[in-house]
Formats: structure tokens, sequence, C-alpha cells
């Protein structure tokens, strides 16, 4: 279902409360260390403030668990605003209460605000209806811009816009949508999911919608190792999840009823144990030795894998191919960055540990689309529907 976006808006005069991730990281003297994410709203921010919207920012920073940290203010995230943005942006001490309300209502056209941490109060994130209703009687219209929170309801991400109509997709969010959607409706064919990372656990509902949806599945990382196993493979000294071997089965097999390719690693990376300066030896056979673990992708899986992605129209990329930290263990999945970048195809990367595989391999500009949601694109992925996004008015 389409979303209203910021462009569907008439912003003039309007008061707008805008949901922003500044979720930025601080050092101890408090100064902001990266700012890319204060930068990826601007062009929201700007396109408003040109159309001469008044602007009430509000964001989370941090884990303050209810109460007011210094630690965490938001008030640096102003300034650098402010700097990037190159007009004045006015702060509030409280995102509530009577300093925020003046604030708003001091607004002229063109005007930005920023409230403080809205995790200074624990009826941001138990989504307690008066909290949102007072978050809601600062402003007339919602526009959320802060795709990463979407998968959670909180007050200022899902309880707010039951007080505020229309409820808006910002630009970052309204192109993770388009982005994402692409990946779960309408997909052109061959669709390849590659899944990689630490756990199976964590990506149960994940697989199971990717082997509804997508056409080829490509498994790698540390969770390859729990399906052979499943399988009846040895796998040596490789990390898996034995409580989940049951459901690994259950997954094989809904492949192989579907008619889907669920492709495992054929060969390997391995080592003697987990670290830093273990040596990397290249593993011919499906199979590990007792005596080794797993730590990447071999170069028979790589090809193997590369000529799937080649032939894809789709392709969507959750979590890498073994600990790629680890130099001698990063090649599998640099590869699939590689294979990933050359496709012509709607590619789509998702997940802290893959954007940071494209980001390394300097090939993150020829990707279609790099989520800046982890959670929250993974629960899209998974076909759950974010109660952020549900709570957007529909186009
Ligand atoms: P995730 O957050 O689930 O995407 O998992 C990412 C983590 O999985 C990274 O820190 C990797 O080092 C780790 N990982 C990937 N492959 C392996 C492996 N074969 N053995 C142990 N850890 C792995």
């Amino acid at each position: 279902m389409a979303k209203l976006s910021v462009r569907d808006l008439k912003p003039t005069g309007k008061r707008i409360f805008m949901r922003v991730d500044f979720n930025v990281p601080l050092n101890d003297a408090g100064e902001i260390t990266d700012d890319t994410r204060i930068r990826a709203s601007l062009p929201t921010i700007q396109y408003l403030v040109e159309r001469g919207g008044r602007l009430i920012l509000g964001s989370h920073l941090g884990r303050p668990k209810g109460k007011p940290n210094p630690k965490m203010s938001l008030k640096p995230a102003a300034t650098r605003l402010a700097e990037v943005l190159g007009k004045p942006v006015a702060f509030a001490p409280d995102c509530v209460g009577p300093q925020a309300e003046a604030a708003a209502k001091a607004l002229k056209d063109g005007d930005v605000l920023l409230l403080e941490n809205l995790r200074f109060h624990p009826e941001e994130e138990k989504n307690v209806p008066g909290f949102a209703q007072q978050l809601a009687a600062l402003a007339e219209v919602y526009v959320d811009d802060a795709f990463g929170s979407a998968h959670r309801a909180h007050a200022s991400t899902e309880g707010m816009t039951h007080y505020l109509s229309p409820c808006a997709a910002g630009l970052l969010m309204e192109k993770e949508l388009e982005y994402l959607g692409r990946a779960v409706e309408n997909v052109a064919r061959p669709y390849v999911a590659i899944v990689g990372g630490a756990k199976v656990s964590d990506k149960i509902e994940l697989l199971q919608n990717f082997l509804k949806i997508a056409d080829t599945v490509l498994v790698g990382g540390a969770m390859a190792y729990t399906f052979l196993k499943a399988q009846g493979v040895e796998v040596g000294l490789s990390k898996t999840e034995d409580d989940k071997l049951d459901l690994a089965k259950a997954l094989l097999q809904d492949a192989q009823s579907r008619g889907k390719k669920f492709l495992l690693p054929k060969d390997h990376i391995v080592a003697e144990k987990f670290d830093a300066s273990a040596a990397a030896e290249t593993d011919a056979t499906r199979a590990i030795p007792a005596n080794r673990i797993g730590l990447d992708i071999g170069p028979a899986t790589r090809a193997e894998y590369a000529a799937e992605i080649s032939k894809a129209k789709t392709i969507v990329w959750n979590g890498p191919m073994g600990v790629f930290e680890m130099s001698q263990f990063a090649a599998g999945t640099l590869a699939i960055a590689k294979a990933v970048a050359a496709s012509s195809a709607v590619t789509i990367v998702g997940g802290g540990d893959s954007v940071s595989a494209v980001k390394k391999m300097g090939v993150a500009d020829k990707i279609s689309h790099i989520s800046t949601g982890g959670g929250a694109s993974l629960e899209f992925l998974s076909g759950l529907t974010l109660p952020g996004v549900a709570a957007l008015t529909e186009k």
C-alpha cells in the first residue's frame, strides 16, 4: 500500500513534527564523531524548510532508560544540524512541557526546532497515549523519516500518529519503502536472496519469507553449519545451534517442497581456532575435519554463488559469509560484495555487516539501495508489518 509522502503535503505555515534518526555516536567530550545520520535527514528538512514548513524535530539518542542523562543530550546534534543546514536551529531542553510548547509556537515559516532526547521519558518506549498526545499537541502534521525506528511502536513512531493527520513519509523513509517494497512485491525474477551471519535463530522469519518470495537462497556465515549439520554433514568445531537442527531440517524440506534452490557452502576456509592470528586453510570438501572450524565460504562456493548472482534481476543481501572482521576470513564476503556490485539487477543490501562489507570493497555506489535500518529492514523483508509504517496515511 503506497503511503503519503512529504511531497504530497502543503507545508507552508504548518507546524510539522518530524521523527528523525539523530542517534549519532558521541565521544567522552560529548562531540559527534560521525554525523552521517544528521546529513541523511537533510533532504527532507531542506524540502520542508524551503516550502515554509515550521519544523519540530524529535529523535532518540542511545539508551538513557527513561531518565534525563546529559551524556545523551541532543544539544550537540542541534549545533551540528545548524552548521550543515546553514541556518539557526532552536533547541528545547525537554521534548514535552511548557518550554517545548512555547518554542513550537514561536516558530515562523522555515524555522527549525530540535527537541531534547525523546527517551528521557519512559513513556516514549512504553508508547503511553498521554505522552504521545503531548508530543502531537506541538504540531499539526506528522512526518516520519526514521526508518530505522519504524519497527518499534513507540510514542514518536506510532502513538502520536493517532492524534495528527496527515502522517507522511519523509524522503529517506520513502526511498526505503520504495526499494524494500521492490523486494517483496511485483519483484523482477530471478530473485536471489543471500543470507549470512551468526545465527539461524536471528533470521528464521527472514529465511521463511525468502523461501516464499525468492527463487534462490544462498546461505553463508556460521548459520550455514547448522544447516549442513542438519543434513548429517560433519562440521568439526564450527559454530552451530544444536537446538535449531529440527528447524533447519524443516526449512530445508520447505525449500524442497516449494522447488526453490537453497544453496549451502560446498567448500570452506577453515582454521584450528577462532582467532585473528589463526592461519586460514582451504578445505575443498563439504565436510569439515573434526579439529577444524569453518570461518568462511571457500572458492568453489564463491564461484557458484557469484554465478547465481549474475543471473538475477533482484538481489537482496543480509549478513556476511564469514568472519569478515578478520582479513584472512573476509574473501567470501568480499567476493559476494563484488558480484552483487557487478550485477545490473535491483540490488538491496541491509544489515550493518553487509553494509560495511560493500563499503570496504568501495562498491557502495554500485548498489541500488543500502538500507539504513538494520532491524527494521530485517523485519520488513521478513514480511512483517512495521508499526511505524502502518501508522502512515495511505495515499
Ligand atoms: P549477523 O549480525 O547475524 O549478521 O552476524 C554477523 C557476525 O557473524 C559477524 O560478526 C561475523 O563475524 C559472524 N560470522 C560469520 N560467519 C561466521 C563463522 N563461520 N563463524 C563464526 N562467526 C561467524
